[in-house]
């Protein structure tokens, strides 16, 4: 096989170098029941010298993901329970989730929605469920936010973009447009004009997250990509998952960080790993998750500080979770403690 494919089966796993061809039957269990797709971008970026490489970790199957556990579950985050129509998840008053397409152009080891995406997921919005999901948009006029997510939003081809955010366009009290997406990262060459000229087509303020985990995930390329983008006037904020043999470590997580900067893109959510089916190997407590998020506070710009979210389960929405600097102490008194762990009065006494 060509570098220039995306791999999808065990087969192509073995002939792109990313598993020994003594694992293939046994990583074959895992691909039967989540999907493989690693583009040609993100199988060029793999070490494959790196047995522990943290791009390989969050793409390549391993056979760790067949240990489900009893706390995880299909539908971590509650999707379904608030979902009035199909392709709509309405959990906070004033935004709603537009699930258009569950296709990624790569699947993630750890996704939290590993059960819906894919071919065998819940597949493209019709255009009967497309036209629901519009007019429930449009009838609901506390709806400021429409969330384009998935599955990927930008594999859909620019027509079929531009003409979800036509239609967007004509709702008046709909003002903000976001998508979350990897497509910069993996497919950065999917950004391009007429792309962009679609994201832009609602005529409302576009916003685009982008998801990576590791600095290496931000090459030339994908900050090329991303600088299109901002340069057409879409603002970028990013979204990275804490995980276990990625980005665990303060000095690669100030590393993300930094490189989104650098990239114009806003660190936004850090996210505490769901308890989706399988991936028990990448989650860290919430004590470890707090000490690297506490770690980044000295150490880089506040630019660079993310909200450290957990998505709480059964669709209860999301909560920050980072350590508090700040304890009450009664009186209208509190003890504030500095990036060196250094406590202070406040107000200070004397
Ligand atoms: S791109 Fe997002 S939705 Fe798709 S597999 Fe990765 S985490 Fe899941």
């Amino acid at each position: 096989m060509t570098a220039e494919r995306t791999i999808r089966t065990p087969r192509d796993l073995v002939e792109a170098g990313l598993i020994g061809r003594e694992r293939e039957e046994a990583i074959s269990r895992v691909t039967a029941s989540y999907t493989v797709a690693i583009s040609p971008a993100i199988s060029r970026l793999v070490d494959r010298d790196d047995p522990d490489d943290p791009i390989a970790r969050q793409f390549v199957p391993d056979m760790a993901e067949l240990a489900v556990m009893p706390e995880e579950r299909a539908d971590p985050i509650g999707d379904s329970t608030h979902s009035p129509v199909t392709g709509i998840v309405h959990r906070y008053p004033d935004r709603v989730l537009l699930k258009a397409v569950h296709v990624c152009p790569v699947y993630c080891r750890f996704c939290f929605r590993r059960e819906m995406v894919g071919p065998e997921g819940l597949g493209t919005l019709t255009p009967a469920e497309l036209d629901r999901a519009i007019a429930y948009i449009s009838g609901h006029q506390e709806i400021w936010e429409v969330i384009l997510t998935g599955g990927d939003p930008l594999v859909l081809s620019p027509r079929r973009l531009g003409e979800i955010m036509e239609r967007l366009a004509k709702i008046e009290h709909v003002k903000v447009v976001r998508f979350h997406t990897r497509v910069p990262v993996v497919e950065p060459d999917r950004v391009d004009a007429p792309l962009i000229a679609a994201l832009k087509g609602s005529g409302k303020a576009t916003y685009v997250a982008l998801h990576a985990n590791h600095p290496r995930e931000l090459t030339v390329a994908a900050r090329a990509a991303a600088a299109r983008l901002i340069d057409a006037g879409i603002v970028m904020v990013s979204q990275s998952v804490l995980l276990k043999g990625v980005n665990d470590d303060p000095d690669i997580l100030a590393e993300l960080m930094r490189a989104f900067v650098e990239t114009r893109v806003k660190p936004y959510y850090l996210h505490h790993p769901d308890l989706a089916p399988g991936t028990s190997h990448f989650r860290l407590s919430i004590e470890e998750g707090q000490a690297l998020v506490a770690s980044l506070r000295g150490r880089v710009s506040g630019l660079c500080q993310p909200a450290y979210i957990l998505d709480i389960p059964g669709g209860h929405g999301k909560s920050v979770v980072s350590a508090s600097s700040i304890e009450a102490e009664g009186g209208g008194c509190y003890t504030v403690t500095d990036f060196r762990g250094n406590r202070h009065a406040y107000p200070p006494k004397g």
